[in-house]
């Protein structure tokens, strides 16, 4: 199955994005985390697109899109794959629709006060990638998957997540009828425990 995880910064595409991987055993494409992989690294990608991650703008549609192009490319895609992240603009939509058939896009929706709520207090492991909510851990710094140590994303600061939210609604939330009008869209309730929008999830890919 081919799907996309559509949904506002926030909104919990990385977390279900990674229980879905573990139970379909297919993978996980996250661009941000190939981007900020790419910073890590100081690649040459990663110092081009360093000011635009901190700021919380997008990466040009064309680097985005030959990265992910590349991406779904690899053996371990050819059963399907989670997107996380991408498309986020209608461009990046159309460019995937003329190399990928899309199976459904599933929008986590959820308001705009939990949202600023749980990135405020999102903590990130730079070493698995894994992302928890500070209300979660036993250890505020150590990551629960690999002890490796927990930062703050520097892009979910208070102004950033602002800017990250118009962004959202400027650049990505046209995506929902993107998908609406072509009969792929399924929106969830991003509200409530993890367990509780994974299982609303489960239920929609059941049917
Ligand atoms: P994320 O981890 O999905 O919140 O992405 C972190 C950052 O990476 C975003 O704020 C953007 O700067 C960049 N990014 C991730 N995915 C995309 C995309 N599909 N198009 C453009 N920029 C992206």
């Amino acid at each position: 199955m081919n799907i996309i995880l559509l949904g506002a910064p926030g909104s919990g595409k990385g977390t279900m994005a990674q229980k879905l991987t573990s139970e379909l055993k297919i993978p996980q494409i996250s661009t941000g985390d190939i981007f900020r992989k790419n910073l890590k690294e100081e690649t040459p990608l990663g110092l081009q697109i360093k000011d635009i991650l901190a700021s919380g703008g997008l990466v040009p549609d064309e680097i985005t899109i030959q990265i992910v192009k590349n991406r779904l490319a690899e053996a371990d895609c050819a059963n399907g794959y989670i997107l996380d992240g991408f498309p986020r603009s209608i461009a990046q939509a159309e460019a995937l629709d003329a190399f990928q058939n899309i199976d459904c896009a599933i929008n986590l929706d959820v308001d705009k006060e939990t949202v600023v709520k749980r990135l405020s207090g999102r903590r990130f492991c730079p070493d698995c990638s894994g992302t928890f909510h500070i209300s979660t851990l036993t250890h505020a710094t150590k990551c629960p998957n690999c002890s490796g140590k927990l930062i703050i994303r520097p892009d979910d600061s208070e102004a950033t997540v602002r800017d990250r939210l118009k962004v959202y609604e400027e650049n990505t939330f046209p995506l929902i009828e993107y998908y609406r009008s072509r009969g792929k869209l399924v929106t969830v309730n991003g509200s409530g425990t993890v367990e509780e929008v994974y299982e609303r999830i489960v239920q929609v890919l059941h049917r």
